[in-house]
């Protein structure tokens, strides 16, 4: 049953990535993604239905433009597929809590905050694919998704602090433990002192490195990321969270330049790699963290 959930969810989360590839390429273009047919970038013909559907159009068309022939860039089927992968985890991260089997004691005040919780997490995993295809193509944060996001996360993360603390709901438990307040490595912190040092840390850290480094190894479009990030792990997976982005960055960049892709002074974009380890700690740091205990 719960597989039928996940298949659904990256449908969903498909069709979600191309509207995404659409926010991202008219960044640049100034118009609007909500208005107007999709068309070729090239010679600006509409799309017809079948050209739209996510990710095998493209295997259809062989990567081409049916009209003019030029190559459609991979950019397309690769964020419809990482966002309907991540769609599926987010759902699957749901039902392994276990949401689906307890979701007829809940009363309806939960049964709106777990929506409403979940259909946040999909903004958040949205929000974070726009701004590291975007980062990595034009090496520039989109401000004006990122802004926005933020303090919509920060709105919504005091109310649900709120809400919690106020209502004496049957799987309080279940809720800390899905809004990533179940602390496991350095103790217990309350909800509001792991919002309050997630945003304060993360920002601290990435914004001494850019100092540090001249902003050589990061930009301050990154110190400005993470605040956002910190508000969606809270103190102290968002340490986890950017170790973990600092090694996958590392290993990418060795291997870019094994490949002589880049070299030593090449500049990397950083928030992909702030994005993976944020999503990694999001969807599974809970069984990273138990089995690392479980080695020692
Ligand atoms: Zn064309």
């Amino acid at each position: 049953m719960s597989l039928l959930y996940e298949l659904t969810s990256f449908i969903g989360g498909s069709i979600v990535g191309s509207f995404l590839n659409v926010v991202i390429n008219r960044a640049d273009t100034g118009e609007s993604p909500f208005i107007g047919r999709s068309h070729c970038p090239y010679c600006k013909t509409p799309l017809s239905w079948w050209e739209l559907i996510p990710i095998i159009s493209f295997f259809i068309l062989r990567g081409k433009c049916r009209h003019c022939g030029k190559k459609i860039s991979v950019q397309y089927p690769l964020v419809e597929l990482i966002t309907g992968l991540l769609f599926a985890g987010a759902t699957w991260r749901l039902g392994r809590l276990p949401f689906f089997n307890i979701i007829t004691n809940l009363s309806l005040g939960e049964k709106t905050l777990l929506l409403v919780s979940f259909l946040i997490s999909l903004y958040w995993i949205s929000v974070l694919i726009i701004l590291s295809v975007y980062d990595w193509k034009r090496y520039l944060i989109l401000t004006p998704v990122l802004f926005p996001a933020t303090i919509i996360t920060f709105i919504w993360r005091i109310i649900i602090g709120y809400s919690l603390k106020s209502y004496n709901f049957v799987c309080l438990p279940y809720f800390y433990r899905y809004l990533g307040e179940n602390n496991f490595l350095w103790g217990n912190w309350s909800y509001f002192s792991s919002f309050f040092w997630g945003i304060i840390s993360s920002f601290v850290i990435i914004a001494l490195i850019v100092v540090i480094s001249k902003e050589k190894a990061m930009g301050w479009g990154d110190a400005l990321l993470a605040p956002f990030l910190g508000m969606i792990l809270g103190w102290p997976a968002i340490i986890l969270a950017l170790m973990l982005s600092f090694l996958i960055g590392g290993l990418v960049s060795f291997i870019l330049i094994l490949m002589r892709k880049k070299n030593l002074k090449s500049h990397l974009p950083f928030a992909p790699f702030l994005t993976a380890g944020t999503l990694t700690i999001m969807l599974f740091g809970d069984i990273i963290i138990k089995s690392y205990l479980n080695l020692l």
